[in-house]
């Protein structure tokens, strides 16, 4: 039963006395909500109740022995009362007083009613309201047709809403949405959709937000575990206020806020009530202090500090480094920010930890910057710490100049090598090329030489054949004489001699042939004896005198000495001497004249054969001392020549151990010289 007195104390009225179910008598009540001026809604432990001001009845029971019916928010828009309750969410119609329950709509979408503790009515369409909740984030819910969409945080997303545990939420003058959580506030864009959020990293006092009120400037004000906020909307900056600004509590407490007609706000805390005009409240002056560094500690050890630079050892780089803000007012509010240099990109928000833990910095230069905010948020000036963290060893400069040189000298060294091995090759091509050059000049050697070879042979066949063919039309003449019985005896002979003269010069060629190919292969062999060799020389120039006459030609025998015995062969030597002689006379036209001379010249006789016939060109002298070589040229050297006289003469000089010499010139004549050691057997003339 309740009762109401008056002034005076006396009893005025029974309020309300109902021994029905209606009756409150005996309930528990836990609250009572203002719905307009004229309901109140009453939730006990079991019921939610709503109470007609005016006529003193209980106006509808809206949940009635509910297991835990207690009321989480209640929102009245005129015609309807919302309400959230432990476990459900529904509706109230003041007039029709209808009752509709929302339950099905929230957990289709896997949204528990029960969670419901924030409603918010929409700021421009009247069917829309927003409901916030514990851990589901914010619902935009349409008042007929149930949830439009659902925001949730997305840890991922750094656009998505701070957290899904939301304590407060209200429109600023903007439209934007703001949303206390309880792990910072978030700035919700209706028209873009996405969230901006906001925590002690940015400023806050606190991240747990229990309440947020707009003032009548815009400015925005959040209550929470640990200070007031201020978010002044000009400079998109917070401030806070706590004990030393003369709060006397600054733990505040759920939706404890009120903005009044007036323009005060109300924060209820745990310590008390705060109002406050907050055009009055002036923002704080910025500290003007900065982060001052105190000990370092390298693995425990204090370091010493010049103020500048710290420099580590590579290894070294355990480091511990204390700071602090010298500001002992408001201790308990000071947090701080760091970034280095050189690995952060962006602040990093340590809270009120004074000292900063860094392991394993890479070998570098770093600057870290320290920064703190004040006992109201204000952010101080930078301090900054140049860090230096040597290379090791093998990365320091000199070793980078060790690697250089070592690598020029590999490169030098295989530059060089190659080089070496080019040069190698180019002397292998060179020589390669030479015994090319010399292997082709042999193979045209030899390719001449077979030609002169074949050549010889033409020629060879053909002074074969002027002896045969004359023994043979020799032999003809002899048979038709035979014949006719008319040969006489000096014919006879006359023939007979012709045929013997030419068999001897066939034998003659044919045996210069056999000799000539012994000497070639070093199977001929000379027989030297003691002989004189003047007389020997005079006695075959002699002996020829008169076939030389014959030909119309003179001959002048001149030794130097009357006798001069060296040891030759004898046979070989008339041989050599009878070659000269025939060819000076083969080669010196009638009227000419042939000199032998023999003389003393140092350790050699020299037997000259001069002529005064057409001598020989001096690029054909090398060559007839040659096998199988003539001179080509005039028909007289043509006419009968078999090309192995000299080469014989040269073989048997040289035999001898002396030599062949010749000096011609065409058309003057030729001086052909033997030169024999001028020695006896076993013995050698001195000089
Ligand atoms: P052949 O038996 O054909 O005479 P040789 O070896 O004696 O062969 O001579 C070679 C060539 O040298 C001759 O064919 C000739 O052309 C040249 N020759 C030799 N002696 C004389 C000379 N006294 N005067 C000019 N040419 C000569």
């Amino acid at each position: 039963m309740e009762y109401i007195y008056n002034k005076n104390g006396e009893l005025e009225k029974h309020l309300y006395e109902i021994s029905d179910t209606l009756s409150l008598n005996d309930k528990y009540i836990k609250g009572l909500f203002k719905a307009d001026n004229r309901y109140i809604v009453i939730s006990t432990n079991k019921d939610i109740i709503v109470f007609d001001s005016i006529n003193f009845i209980v106006h509808k029971e809206i949940i009635k022995d509910g297991y835990s019916s207690e009321l989480n928010y209640l929102y009245d828009d005129g015609e309807d009362i919302w309400l959230a309750s432990c476990n459900d969410f529904y509706s109230f119609n003041k007039n029709s007083k209808e009752i509709i329950y929302y339950s099905n709509h929230l957990k289709e979408l896997d949204i528990n009613p029960g969670r419901v503790t924030y409603i918010l009515q929409d700021k421009n369409n009247k069917n829309i309201i927003w409901l916030g909740g514990i851990d589901i984030g914010i619902v935009k819910y349409h008042k007929k047709n149930g949830v439009i969409n659902q925001y949730k945080s997305d840890y991922l997303n750094k656009d998505s809403l701070i957290n899904n545990y939301i304590n407060s939420m209200i429109f600023d003058n903007s439209g934007n949405l703001w949303v206390g959580t309880n792990i910072g506030l978030s700035k919700f864009n209706i028209k873009s959709e996405s969230f901006s959020s906001y925590t002690t990293a940015d400023g806050l006092s606190n991240n747990f937000i229990n309440s947020i009120i707009i003032d009548n400037s815009g400015n925005i004000w959040i209550s929470t575990n640990k200070g007031l906020n201020k978010f002044d909307i000009e400079k998109q900056e917070f401030i806070y206020f706590a004990k030393m600004d003369g709060l006397n509590g600054y733990q505040f407490n759920l939706n404890a806020s009120l903005l009044c007609k007036n323009g005060y706000i109300f924060f209820g805390s745990t310590n008390g009530l705060i109002y406050f005009k907050p055009e009055d409240i002036v923002n704080p002056t910025k500290y003007k202090e900065k982060v001052v560094i105190g000990d370092i500690y390298i693995r425990k050890e204090k370091v010493a500090y010049d103020g500048k630079e710290l420099v580590l050892e590579y290894n070294n780089n355990d480091l511990i480094i204390d700071y602090f803000l010298p500001n002992y007012q408001n201790l308990n509010y000071v947090t701080y920010d760091y970034m280095i240099e050189g690995i952060d990109s962006e602040w990093k928000h340590i809270g009120s930890r004074n000292f900063l833990d860094i392991k394993s910095l890479e070998s570098g230069k770093y600057t870290l910057k320290l920064r703190a905010r004040d006992g109201h948020g204000n952010l101080t000036d930078e301090t900054t710490m140049n860090i230096k963290v040597k290379p090791p060893i093998w990365k320091t400069p000199i070793a980078y100049i060790i690697y250089t040189i070592i690598i020029v000298l590999v490169t030098y060294y295989i530059i060089n090598y190659v080089k070496i091995l080019q040069n190698l090759v180019d002397q292998k091509t060179i020589k390669l090329n030479k015994q090319l050059e010399e292997n082709k000049k042999l193979s045209e050697e030899i390719i001449d030489k077979e030609k002169i070879k074949n050549n010889y042979f033409v020629n060879l066949s053909h002074e074969l054949r002027t002896p045969i063919n004359i023994i043979v039309s020799t032999v003809q003449l002899i048979n038709t004489f035979t014949k006719d019985k008319v040969l006489s005896q000096e014919k006879n002979n006359e023939y007979m001699s012709i045929i013997s003269k030419s068999c001897d010069n066939l034998l003659k060629i044919i045996g210069d042939i056999i000799d000539s190919s012994k000497i070639e292969t070093g199977e001929y062999k000379i027989n030297k004896e003691d002989n004189d060799i003047v007389y020997l020389v005079e006695e075959t120039a002699l002996n020829m005198s008169k076939f030389i006459e014959k030909k119309g030609i003179s001959l002048l025998i001149d030794p130097d000495m009357e006798e001069k015995i060296i040891s030759c062969d004898s046979t070989e030597i008339e041989r050599c001497i009878i070659n000269l002689l025939g060819n000076a006379v083969k080669f010196t036209p009638e009227g000419g004249e042939i000199r032998v001379y023999i003389k003393e010249i140092k350790k050699y006789i020299e037997i000259s054969v001069e002529d005064t016939g057409i001598g020989i060109s001096e690029e054909d002298q090398d060559f007839i001392f040659k096998r199988f070589s003539q001179v080509e040229g005039t028909g007289a050297t043509r006419a009968s020549s078999s090309g192995i006289g000299l080469t014989l003469v040269k073989s048997i000089a040289e035999l001898h151990g002396g030599y062949v010499r010749l000096e011609s010139e065409l058309n003057k004549g030729s001086i052909f010289t033997i030169g024999l050691p001028n020695i006896v057997e076993g013995f050698i003339y001195n000089e």
